[in-house]
């Protein structure tokens, strides 16, 4: 060999003053060339990112200074889980007589941001690496036989990993090595020791976690430390006897150690969720913990989930009628209370037809779906509701988000996309902000570019409007062509429903699928969604009534120096932070006020709220004891 003029070749890539790929060999002159080919190749298509820059540099080294080294012997184990590979770990460095195993891993993370490795003293902990945010950098090593695999043109990480950690292994005074790769799609780390050899542990991390680091251990005295360090980067040498590992199968993470780390998370950030149960009816007391308290947390604005009638006529239909409607709508589900609800809300709502959903989810992804696909394009406000979003994903159409409530911004971006077919999507009532649509100005846009116009009225039906119709009556105004509401708000059952032309709910009815295959919604919950809608119309009063509690409860909040204000039933009380939410939903619990907090993903990040729901039922009293318990509890900026 020593005949022959050898060289080192290193490559670096970086984008963004980040690296994104290294790699090194040592070679004679002929196979040079071809390996700074194949270098390049690997630096340019990265899976971790388009290079800004690669550097090449080649230097001549003199082949008899290059330490050939056995490859160390190799084991592997495979955890359960990640935490359960860190127990591993750390039990093999147990083993392998290290006094306090727990506290070199706990040294670990702090290598994360490092390029290079940390060099811990294992009796005194104290890290000797030079330069503590850059580490310190393994070079001038190579498999032997890698200048005979010229076609090799991959990585391949273990055959990398094991030279590196041979070298390392062989330094003066290193009695040991954990390394955990940052690539984000390999999650195998190891630990290697002259003694033990490398030992492949997996996995150390999940896949995409981008956190990896190196750490030397350590163990001699002081003056050896540079030999160690000069050996590291310094001293050539070649690999050899590398055994063949086969490249892992995908690592598989425990499943369910995925799910229960999410919750953590949910957890810290204040946003776990749970189901609170209840131990009444909704109206405007409940019962809950044992507590009688102020419900403002409940949509049943105009109080008719509980009221006698209908739950005398629930009773008469369900001794003739049953429970289950045995079927879907286009099958045997359908009874005379389906076909007549429908009925009675497309006269309530002055439409040609209407057609039952099982909820009001399900009707605004029904509609969607069934009505756009990938040749629509359909411009939906920022702040629509969930089940709006989700249908516009399920019906593959352009999806475009316009400012909330900004229709200049509507209007700029359909005449941007300019599309042959769409529609335009809204709530009438905002669910979580409380403010409404401009409906007839948006009205106009919508028939001006010749797009379906769609809103969900779920918040304004029984709410706006001087008998409770909704946007359309608050505006009077013209009614959308698709008009979805629910009856599980203002109507006090559930299932949602659509109105609008007949040409429409035809289509509906062959065409949307969350309505063809599901079961019809039973008799019951359509016959009290019928009688609630006839004593709303019968007894416009409870909507007044609602009204006038709205603009009570927003005057006492706003003389309390609490800036709110609300022409839907809906009063936001906007906090921001998520814990901060939770905390005053829960000491107003304590005064025995039920008040929902509202989170992330219910709302954007960082735009926490209370969020009052008024009902009918509440009188001046309790409203005038909730806003003073409010204003009381609020941290003072908003008071
Ligand atoms: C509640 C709500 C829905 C969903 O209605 P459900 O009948 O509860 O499924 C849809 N849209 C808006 C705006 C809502 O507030």
């Amino acid at each position: 060999m020593s005949h022959e003029t050898w060289y080192q070749i290193k490559m670096r890539a970086q984008a963004g003053g980040k690296h994104l790929s290294g790699a090194e060999r040592m070679l004679p002159q002929p196979l040079l060339p071809q390996q700074a080919e194949t270098l390049v190749h690997r630096a340019i298509f990265h899976p971790r990112g388009v290079p800004e820059q690669v550097v090449l540099k080649i230097e001549k080294i003199e082949p008899e200074k290059i330490e050939i080294l056995d490859a160390l012997p190799v084991s592997e184990i495979r955890a359960a889980s990640v935490a359960e590979a860190w127990r591993a770990l750390e039990n093999l460095l147990r083993e392998e007589g290290f006094l306090a195993p727990e506290k070199i891993l706990a040294h670990f993370p702090e290598t994360y941001p490092m390029r290079g490795a940390m060099v811990l003293d294992i009796e005194t902990f104290q890290r000797w690496e030079p330069d503590f945010q850059r580490g310190i950098r393994v070079t001038g090593m190579d498999a032997l036989d890698s200048c005979q695999k010229t076609a090799e043109n991959g990585k391949n990480s273990f055959r990398e990993a094991i030279v590196l950690a041979t070298k390392t292994a062989h330094a003066p005074g290193i009695v040991g090595e954990i390394c955990v790769s940052d690539d984000p799609g390999y999650v195998t780390g190891y630990f290697a020791s002259r003694r033990r050899g490398y030992v492949r542990i997996s996995p150390l991390k999940e896949v995409g976690d981008e956190q990896g680091g190196r750490l030397f251990l350590y163990h001699g005295s002081s003056e050896k430390v540079a030999s160690c360090l000069d050996y590291l980067e310094h001293q050539l040498v070649q690999v050899r006897n590398i055994p063949n590992l086969p490249t892992p199968a995908l690592p598989r993470p425990d499943r369910w150690e995925r799910l229960q780390n999410t919750l953590e998370t949910l957890h810290s950030a204040g946003l776990y969720r749970q189901v609170p149960e209840m131990e009444s009816a909704p109206a405007g007391e409940v019962r809950f913990r044992g507590q009688p308290l102020v419900m403002l947390a409940s949509n049943n604005y105009l109080n008719l989930a509980h009221h006698p009638d209908v739950e005398k006529l629930v009773q008469n239909v369900a001794a003739e009628w049953g429970t289950g409607s045995g079927g879907s709508r286009l099958t045997t589900g359908t009874s005379p209370w389906h076909t007549r609800l429908e009925a009675s809300l497309a006269e309530w709502q002055k439409t040609e037809s209407a057609l039952l959903f099982n909820t009001g989810y399900m009707a605004n992804v029904g509609v969607l779906s069934a009505l756009c696909g990938p040749d629509d394009t359909i411009f939906s406000d920022a702040l629509n509701h969930a089940s709006i979003i989700d249908g516009c994903r399920l019906s593959k159409a352009k999806i475009v988000v316009y400012r909330h409530g900004d229709l200049d911004d509507l209007e700029r971006k359909i005449r941007q996309e300019n599309p042959s077919r769409g529609l335009v999507v809204s709530d009438g009532v905002f669910s979580m902000d409380g403010d409404l649509l401009p409906l007839p100005r948006w009205l106009k846009i919508c028939e001006k570019y010749g797009l379906f116009s769609m809103v969900d009225d779920a918040h304004a039906l029984g709410v706006l409007g001087e008998t409770g119709r909704g946007s359309a009556e608050h505006w009077q105004s013209p009614q959308p062509d698709i008009l979805v509401g629910t009856l599980s708000k203002t109507l006090g059952s559930e299932g949602g429903f659509v109105c609008g032309k007949e040409t429409l709910i035809d289509f509906l009815r062959n065409r949307a699928r969350s309505f063809i295959f599901s079961t019809a919604l039973n008799a019951l919950s359509v016959a009290a969604a019928w009688k609630s809608l006839e004593i709303l119309q019968a007894e416009p009063w409870r909507v007044r009534k609602l009204q006038e509690n709205v603009r009570f409860f927003c005057r006492e909040l706003q003389n309390a120096g609490i800036p709110v204000q609300s022409q839907s039933a809906i009063v936001p009380i906007l906090l921001g932070d998520e814990r901060l939410a939770v905390s005053c939903s829960q000491q107003l619990l304590e005064k025995g006020i039920y008040l929902s907090a509202i989170r992330y993903p219910t709302v954007a990040h960082g735009k926490a709220r209370l969020r009052v729901a008024l009902n009918a039922a509440h009188t001046p009293e309790t409203l005038r004891h909730s806003a003073a318990a409010i204003a009381q509890t609020l941290p003072v900026p908003l008071r």
